[in-house]
């Protein structure tokens, strides 16, 4: 098992366009990933020598996320304000 660096990345709508290098071979190659497989751990073949390896896929805007959980946060808070209001 190999183990492909990403290099850089760039999220599409419906792709990840990553740069990754071959541990290997040294190779540098672009693949289109699904941007379902976000954050995921990935295995496939090195277009170049062919070798079987994983690479560690990057998140989509992962500020965008935090921002989202803490909303979550607010909602709650909100609500068991208006609980304290009946009583
Ligand atoms: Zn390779």
């Amino acid at each position: 098992m190999s183990i492909f660096l990403l290099q850089s990345h760039k999220f599409s709508n419906d792709n990840i366009e990553a740069t990754l290098v071959c541990l290997k071979c040294d190779e540098v190659f672009k693949k289109d990933f699904p941007i379902d497989l976000e954050g995921q751990t990935i295995q496939f073949k090195c277009p170049v020598c062919n070798a079987v390896g994983e690479a560690d896929l990057p998140y989509k805007k992962i500020e965008e996320r935090q921002e989202f959980e803490e909303d979550f946060g607010e909602i709650e808070q909100e609500n068991g304000e208006e609980f304290e209001d009946t009583y």
